[in-house]
C-alpha cells in the first residue's frame, strides 16, 4: 500500500508507531517491546503488544497486527489515505497539497469544510448577538440568574439566537446555496418544499465542537416556556450526536491527568462542573450514551463517574449508560445527588446553591455502581416475593456484566444480603448469573503459531526481516520447493514471491494477504525474541529442511512399495528408495 517514494512511505518512515499507538493505548514497556490492554478486544490482561523496531503491532489474544497505518485504519474506522494523513498529523509531518480525489471525494470534502466553515459563521453570529443586541442583553441577564457570568459566556462560546427567525438565513445566504443551507442543519425548511427559515429561535446557543475543537453542531436552549426546552442540531454530514461528547475537545488534557471522567447529561452541567474546576467533564447531550462516544471516552480514561439527573429519564439514562460501560470494561462510579431543600438536584443545581466544595466532595465519594443500583433496587417493593423477584430480575443483568468472576460473587452475596433474600429461587438465581457472563467474548487464542516447527519459524523470520540474504534464501527454497507440504506453506509461499520482488519487503503487507491463521503465525514469529541470523545458520536451517523433505519422500515411497505394484514400477521405487537412503545418510 505504502509505495516506494510515496508520501505515505514517507510517513511511515518517520513515524514513530509507539507514539501514535500511545495516543489510544496506555503502553508499558516491556523488554524491547511495549505492551497495553488490546483496543480491538475486551481483556483484563495486557496481550496487545507494540514493536518499536519494526514498527509493527499484534495482538496475541485477538490476531490483529499490522502496522501503523492498519492500526489506525481499524481503530478509526478510516481509508488507507485518510489513515496517513492521521499518522502524518500526530507526527507532525508536513502535509503536502492533497493529491487530486475522485469527484465524489472532491465533493464531499467541499461540502464537508463549508459545512464547518458555516458553523464557524453561525457563532461568530450567535456571540455578536448575545453581545450587542438588545434580546441578547435579556438572554445575558437569564445566563446571569443562572450564575453564568460574562467571562463564562466568553470560555464557553455561548451565544443567542434572535427570534427573527431569518436573521442568520439573511448572512449565510449570501455565501452558500440553498440545499447546503438546509444540510447544515442551521436552517430549516418550511414544509413541502417551503421557504427557509432559522431553526433556532430566541435560544441560547452553546456550540458543540467535536474532539478536535471544530464546531459542528449546536445545543440551544429555549429563553422563554417555548418547546421544546433543548433543541439540537440533526444529524448533518459533519455531526453525528453518538460520536460527539459535549466539552470533549476541552477535557482531553484534564482526562488524561485525572485518568477519569465526570459524565453529566447536558451542556449547562458539563459548562458548572468544568467552571467548578473540574475539567475532566464531558456530556452526552441528552440522549444516554453511545457505543462511539464510550470508545471516544476510552481513548483517554477507562473509568468514569456518572451524574446524572435525578429525575426518572435521567435515572433511566444512568442505568444504560452503566449497563454500556461495563460491557466496555469500563469501571463505574455513579453520583447520585441529594436533594438541594425540596429540590431534585442537577450538577448544576447542585453547584450553585450547595457549592464547589461540598459537589468535590461528593464526587470523591461517590459509590460503585452496583451500590448504587442495589439502592434503586431496595426503593422498589421488597415485601412480596413477586417484588423481590422483580428487584433481582432488576440487577441480575448488571452482575453479569461485571467481567470478574470473584467481584461477581461478592456482589451475588451482597445483593441477597442487602435485599434480605431467603428464597432459594433467587438465591440461585444469583448465584448462577455470577459464574456465568453472558455478555463475555469468546475469545480463544488458538496456539495455532507454535504448530509450526522451530526451523520454520527462524526462517520464516529471516525472509521477512534480514535483508542482505533474503533473496538468495527465496531462491534456493523456491527452486527446491522446500516448504511445500508444510504447516507454514502459505506463509512461506507469501513471503517468498515479496522477497523476489523488486520492491522493498513489508512484513505487514504480506500478513494482510494472508488467511486469519496464517497471518497469525507470521505475527507471533515477528514478535518472537530472536538473534541477528546469519547466511550460515540460514544455509543449516534450508539443510534441515531438504532432510525433512527426503524423509517425507521415503515414507511415500516406502508406502507404494508395499502397496505391491507392478514390476515394471517396483524397480523405479526401490531405486528411488535406496537414493534417498544415501541422501538422508550423508546429511549425518
Ligand atoms: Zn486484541
Amino acid at each position: 500500500m505504502a509505495e516506494a517514494g510515496s508520501f505515505a512511505e514517507r510517513v511511515k518512515q518517520q513515524a514513530d508507531i509507539v507514539r501514535v499507538v500511545g495516543e489510544y493505548v496506555r503502553l508499558k514497556k516491556t523488554g524491547k517491546d511495549f505492551s497495553g490492554l488490546c483496543p480491538f478486544h475486551q481483556e483484563k490482561t495486557p496481550s496487545f503488544t507494540v514493536s518499536p523496531l519494526k514498527q509493527i503491532f499484534y495482538c496475541f489474544g485477538c490476531g490483529k497486527g499490522g502496522d501503523v497505518f492498519n492500526f489506525v485504519m481499524d481503530l478509526e474506522k478510516s481509508a488507507f489515505p485518510e489513515a496517513v494523513r492521521t499518522v502524518a498529523e500526530k507526527c507532525g509531518i508536513a502535509i503536502p497539497r492533497p493529491r487530486e480525489r475522485s469527484p465524489e471525494e472532491r465533493q464531499e470534502n467541499q461540502q464537508r469544510s463549508a459545512l464547518v466553515e458555516m458553523h464557524r459563521e453561525a457563532q461568530a453570529f450567535f456571540t455578536k448577538q448575545i453581545s450587542g443586541t438588545l434580546e441578547g442583553k435579556a438572554a445575558r441577564a437569564y445566563l446571569e440568574d443562572r450564575g453564568l457570568d460574562n467571562k463564562a459566556i466568553d470560555r464557553f462560546g455561548i451565544g443567542y439566537a434572535p427570534s427573527d427567525g431569518g436573521a442568520l438565513l439573511r448572512v449565510l445566504k449570501q455565501k452558500y446555496p440553498e440545499k447546503l443551507l438546509v444540510e447544515s442543519g442551521l436552517i430549516s425548511r418550511g414544509e413541502q418544499g417551503g421557504r427557509l427559515f432559522d431553526r433556532f429561535r430566541r435560544r441560547i446557543t452553546f456550540p458543540i465542537a467535536n474532539d478536535s475543537g471544530k464546531i459542528v453542531a449546536f445545543g440551544a436552549r429555549a429563553l422563554g416556556d417555548d418547546q421544546p426546552k433543548y433543541l439540537n442540531s440533526p444529524e448533518t454530514p459533519i455531526y453525528s450526536k453518538s460520536n460527539v461528547l459535549y466539552h470533549m475537545d476541552r477535557a482531553k488534557e484534564a482526562l488524561r491527568r485525572s485518568d477519569f471522567a465526570v459524565l453529566v447529561e447536558g451542556y449547562m452541567d458539563a459548562i458548572a462542573v468544568a467552571r467548578a474546576g473540574i475539567s475532566n467533564v464531558v456530556a452526552s447531550c441528552g440522549t444516554s450514551l453511545a457505543e462511539p462516544q464510550i470508545k471516544l471516552l476510552s481513548r483517554f480514561t477507562k473509568r468514569v463517574i456518572i451524574n446524572y439527573d435525578p429525575d426518572n429519564a435521567g435515572q433511566l439514562a444512568a442505568e444504560r449508560s452503566v449497563a454500556l460501560l461495563l460491557e466496555q470494561d469500563f469501571e463505574v462510579r455513579v453520583l447520585a445527588l441529594p436533594p438541594v431543600g425540596d429540590k431534585k438536584a442537577d450538577p448544576d443545581l447542585f453547584i450553585r446553591e450547595r457549592g464547589v466544595e461540598e459537589y468535590t466532595k461528593l464526587l470523591k465519594d461517590s459509590p460503585p455502581y452496583v451500590d448504587y443500583l442495589i439502592a434503586r433496587a431496595r426503593k422498589m417493593d421488597l415485601t412480596t416475593g413477586e417484588g423481590k423477584r422483580r428487584a433481582v430480575n432488576f440487577l441480575l443483568p448488571y452482575v453479569q456484566k461485571i467481567p470478574n468472576t470473584i467481584l461477581r460473587s461478592e456482589w451475588a452475596t451482597r445483593i441477597a444480603q442487602q435485599l434480605h433474600l431467603d428464597e432459594p429461587v433467587l438465591r440461585a438465581a444469583l448465584s448462577k448469573a455470577a459464574t456465568q457472563r453472558h455478555s463475555e467474548l469468546k475469545i480463544q487464542p488458538e496456539l495455532v503459531g507454535r504448530s509450526a516447527k522451530p526451523v520454520e519459524r527462524r526462517l520464516i523470520r529471516m525472509l521477512a526481516e534480514a535483508g542482505g540474504f533474503r533473496r538468495e534464501l527465496a531462491q534456493r527454497l523456491q527452486a527446491a520447493q522446500l516448504y511445500h507440504g508444510l504447516e507454514t506453506e502459505k506463509v512461506f509461499a507469501a513471503l517468498i514471491v515479496a522477497s523476489l520482488a523488486d520492491e522493498p519487503m513489508q512484513a505487514t503487507e504480506v500478513a494482510a494477504q494472508l488467511e486469519e491463521r496464517d497471518r497469525r503465525i507470521l505475527f507471533e514469529i515477528l514478535f518472537e525474541e530472536a538473534s541477528e541470523p546469519t547466511w550460515e545458520e540460514a544455509v543449516s536451517c534450508v539443510e534441515a529442511l531438504q532432510h525433512r523433505q527426503a524423509e517425507r519422500e521415503l515414507a511415500e515411497v516406502q508406502r507404494s512399495i508395499e502397496a505391491n505394484p507392478p514390476v515394471t514400477e517396483m524397480r523405479g521405487l526401490l531405486e528411488k528408495k535406496q537414493d534417498l537412503m544415501r541422501r538422508l545418510a550423508a546429511a549425518r
